[in-house]
């Protein structure tokens, strides 16, 4: 709206401006005219040497005066006498007056006529007093003339004027609603939102409108909500799997249980009993220690971050081994620390780390376990390496997810280790990763930030 009356406005002073300076050179062009008539009257009453008024200007008045100009002569005898030429018929009608009466032309009245003759005063018109031979003579503008040319300008000047309101206010509206369109789209947007529909849709921005910064900011408002709304669908796709999965794995022991509690209502001897309890006990600590990894994994959700101390992790990794060791003498398990060791970890989760990795060779391999402890210039990392049968590519890529298990006859497992070895690794700020072959056998390496004091 403002904008719409500014440009009108401008439209209106340019034209104005414009008119001003038209009539400042029409102004100057008629005081080149004045001075022309001057000379040539001058000329011609020297030439013929008159000294009486009427007869002088009769002389010059047919071929001298043009229609913007007058002569005004004052002979000797004090007689007035003003040549101009009459605009109606063209020709130069010559006015005699009483001595000292210099306005014989008639009157120049109108409210336009005070204003029209001091502009022109003040664009330089001027009036020209000269003498030839004992003529006095004033060469004058005809003031009737110009005001007459000026009154016939207005109308043209007028309707430039409507037209360029008109014009001005149509260009500057449609000017307006082209910038402010990302404003309403952006409205458009939110008014749709508040309405209830929350399907992200982008909006066009159009880097030539100044608003458009406007709809890239609510643009990359609406990635980040789709990025939100996508995080959220995998959350709970990961949830409603995740609550699938625990419940599969919690109901195949409370079923076995089930089945044995109605065995042994029914059994007889001391010895079957033992051997069902025995079974049932087994079967509930199978059950316990599922649930304790689940409580375990979703603790570790959203963890607070702790800054642990660093701590010598070729030292407890020695430590945590000999445990196997001594709990499985059959089994060769080698461990080589490669001296400066030193990590920021939970000895809790490098724990985890080394009993669910050695754990796991021991389970599903038969041979001799590597464990290696070594440093790099910024990294820690913990091998343990079995010449076990392996696993497929495809199994290797999954191994870390919750619940994937590779069925092993006869061993038992939860599919929920190597998931909380990840985790585990991950709340140090590292990692983890396997190579594995049939040919031989696989290798967990679990890559540790290093640090240098302790
Ligand atoms: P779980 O041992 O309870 O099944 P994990 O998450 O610890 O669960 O292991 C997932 C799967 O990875 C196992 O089912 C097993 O098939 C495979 N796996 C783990 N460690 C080894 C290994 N050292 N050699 C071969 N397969 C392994």
């Amino acid at each position: 709206m403002l904008a719409a009356i500014e440009i009108a406005l401008l439209l209106v002073v340019i034209i104005v401006v414009g008119a001003l300076f038209a009539f400042g050179s029409y102004i100057r062009t008629l005081s080149h005219e004045l001075q022309v008539t001057s000379n040539a009257v001058v000329a011609e009453l020297t030439e013929n040497r008159a000294s009486n008024a009427p007869a002088a200007g009769r002389s010059i008045a047919s071929r001298l005066i043009r229609s913007e100009t007058e002569v005004v002569v004052l002979d000797a005898d004090s007689r007035v006498t003003v040549f101009y030429e009459h605009r109606n018929d063209a020709a130069p009608v010559e006015l005699v007056r009483t001595r000292g009466d210099l306005s014989g032309n008639p009157p120049v009245s109108g409210p336009l006529a005070p204003l029209v003759l001091g502009l022109a005063t003040a664009f330089g018109l001027e009036q020209l007093h000269t003498k030839a031979g004992s003529l006095y003579l004033i060469i004058k503008s005809n003031d009737a003339a110009l005001v007459a040319t000026v009154r016939s300008a207005l109308m043209p000047l007028g309707i430039a004027i409507v037209i360029a309101i008109v014009f001005g206010w149509l260009i500057a509206r449609a000017l307006t609603q082209q910038a402010m369109r990302p404003l309403g789209d952006v409205t458009g947007a939110l008014q749709r939102f508040a309405s209830g529909d929350l399907t992200p849709q982008t909006i066009a921005a159009d880097d030539r409108l100044e608003l458009s910064e406007l709809a890239r900011a609510y643009n990359g408002a609406i990635d980040q909500m789709e990025r939100a709304f996508a995080e959220r669908d995998r959350a709970d796709a990961s949830m409603r799997q995740f609550i699938a999965d625990a419940g599969h794995q919690l109901r195949t022991p409370l079923t076995v249980v089930q089945g044995f509690i109605s065995i042994l209502r029914n059994a007889d001897s001391p010895a079957d009993r033992e051997r069902i309890l025995a079974t049932m006990y087994q079967q509930s600590r199978a059950m316990g220690s599922l649930i304790d990894k689940l409580i375990l994994l979703e603790r570790w959700e959203n963890p607070a971050e702790q800054a642990h101390e660093p701590i010598d992790v070729g030292v407890l990794v020695e430590d945590l081994a000999g445990v196997f060791s001594d709990a499985n003498p059959q089994r060769q398990i080698t461990v080589r620390n490669g001296g400066e060791t030193l990590a920021a970890i939970d000895p809790i989760d490098l724990g985890y780390i080394i009993n669910n990795l050695v754990d796991n060779a021991l389970k599903y391999t038969d041979g001799p376990v590597d464990v290696t402890v070594r440093s790099e210039s910024d990294a820690v990392f913990v091998e343990v390496a079995d010449r076990g049968p392996g696993m497929t590519s495809v199994d290797a890529a999954h191994v870390f997810d919750r619940f994937y298990r590779v069925g092993r006859p006869g061993v038992e497992g939860t599919g929920l280790g190597l998931s909380i070895v990840k985790r585990a690794a991950e709340r140090a700020r590292g990692s983890i990763d396997v190579t594995s072959s049939p040919a031989e056998g696989s290798r967990f390496r679990v890559r540790l930030p290093r640090t240098r004091t302790a």
